[in-house]
């Protein structure tokens, strides 16, 4: 029988950069201006992907060579994604989407977080 595939952790950083058309010179020519925007992302074969963050919020590379912390990155990400208020208005239509198409999933999954965090439980 066969080995079970994994999946390898490889992680590529790209910096954001931005351009604009610089002034014409003398002779005509005209070049891009390119400037970095201070922010990064880090994406890995396992599928973790930081998105566009600020090179300050980037985890160090120590803790990126780390494989066995991407799942707990990657939900970080989307928690930070879900609360930027530019996600806002789509996020809301995913939830309320959600709610009507599979509420009892929702219901669940705050049911749970309630017993996890021992809360006192209210009607969802
Ligand atoms: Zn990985």
């Amino acid at each position: 029988m066969p080995e079970p595939w994994t999946l390898d952790h490889k992680v590529t950083w790209f910096v954001q950069i931005r351009t604009r058309p610089g002034p014409v010179e003398d002779n005509g020519d005209r070049w891009a201006e390119n400037e970095h925007t201070g922010l990064m992302l880090a994406v890995c074969n396992c599928g973790l992907n930081t998105g566009w963050i600020g090179r300050d919020q980037m985890p160090t590379h120590e803790t990126l060579a780390d494989g066995e912390q991407h799942a707990a990155l990657t939900a970080q990400g989307w928690g930070r994604a879900l609360r930027d208020p530019v996600n806002r208005e789509a996020v809301a239509v995913a939830l309320r989407t959600e709610a009507r198409v599979n509420p009892e999933w929702i219901r669940d999954i705050i049911r749970r977080e309630q017993r996890l965090n021992g809360g006192e439980p209210y009607r969802v």
